[in-house]
């Protein structure tokens, strides 16, 4: 695993804050990010923008260029998909009413998903996972935290193994809006939409094409070919389905957390020759 370094770059594009599932403040963040080397950050919380004005503050005292970002939740066919957006214009006045709209998604699944998961036992599990969110919408890992804390799981894993992941009670979808829209916001506010850690959605190689074929049919220009935890195997799996598909690449650690060393800022194996990168075509390019 090295780091990636385009001549005197080390860019990260996506990552998470307490203003979504993340641990560390936005602030607290890009200060990891430059202590770890990162010159171009995105942080791209889940449905929201609401920590980008503190980590632009942070980046700019830190010297590190934050590039704008967020992760957008959508459904293609029965499959939760992330759609990363990066260089929109967060005051975009249509995309705020989106993002509104997604903030109210997000609070009529979380009372879904604290009903779905009342045989826990828990009482009044949607206002503890709510406090774990620090008052803001709770995702699943906020559920997945009070879970813990009341004996009902061992950790977060079986938390999702059981309750809260892929077609269990607790992975409620029915509130997401369809991927072409969630593509045309991002467009919208001038943005580049990427397809996010596409390994991720456990798909077979048919399948991930067709959610391929949609993105781009829907305007999307770029998937994430490098990401944390991926085996080697995968890395050249998305770096010859990226060439194939003529997307743009991205990259990102997806990071959450101090601790996993597996999942680090700026800590990203290096992308695979002969790919595109998407900071090339940033407003303010990057390295080109
Ligand atoms: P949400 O946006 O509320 O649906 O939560 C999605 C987030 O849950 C992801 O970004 C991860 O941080 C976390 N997550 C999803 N699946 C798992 C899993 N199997 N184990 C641990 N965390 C997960
Ligand atoms: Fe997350
Ligand atoms: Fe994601
Ligand atoms: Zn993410």
């Amino acid at each position: 695993m090295t780091i990636t370094q385009e001549t005197d770059f080390c860019i990260d594009l996506h990552c998470h804050s307490t203003a979504s599932d993340g641990a560390l403040s936005p602030q607290e963040l890009v200060e990891r990010a430059a202590t770890q080397g990162v010159t171009h950050l995105a942080l791209t919380d889940h449905d929201t923008v609401a920590g980008l004005s503190a980590a632009a503050l942070s980046a700019a005292q830190k010297g590190v260029t934050l590039i704008t970002g967020t992760e957008l939740s959508c459904v293609w066919r029965s499959h939760t998909i992330h759609i990363v957006g990066l260089d929109f214009d967060p005051e975009n006045r249509d995309f705020r009413d989106a993002l509104a709209v997604q903030n109210a998604n997000r609070w009529a699944r979380a009372r879904a998903i604290a009903d779905k998961l009342g045989k826990t036992g828990v009482d009044d599990l949607l206002g503890k996972a709510t406090a774990k969110a620090d008052g803001d919408v709770p995702g699943r890992p906020h559920f997945a935290r009070v879970l813990m804390d009341e004996g009902v799981v061992r950790d977060s894993a079986q938390a999702f193994k059981r309750y809260l992941g892929q077609g269990k009670p607790g992975d409620v979808r029915a509130y997401w809006p369809g991927l072409g829209e969630v593509v045309q916001w991002i467009l919208g506010a001038g943005g580049v939409a990427v397809l996010a850690h596409p390994r991720k959605y456990k798909m077979t190689a048919s399948r991930l094409s067709a959610l391929v074929s949609d993105f781009k049919q829907a305007g999307g220009k770029a998937m994430e070919v490098s990401t944390s935890g991926q085996s080697s195997g995968d890395l050249g799996f998305l770096a010859e389905l990226c060439r194939r598909e003529k997307l743009l690449a991205s990259q990102g650690s997806d990071f959450h957390f101090p601790g996993a060393p597996w999942c680090e800022l700026g800590r990203i194996a290096k992308m695979p020759d002969g790919i595109e990168p998407v900071w090339h075509h940033f407003k303010s390019p990057v390295g080109h």
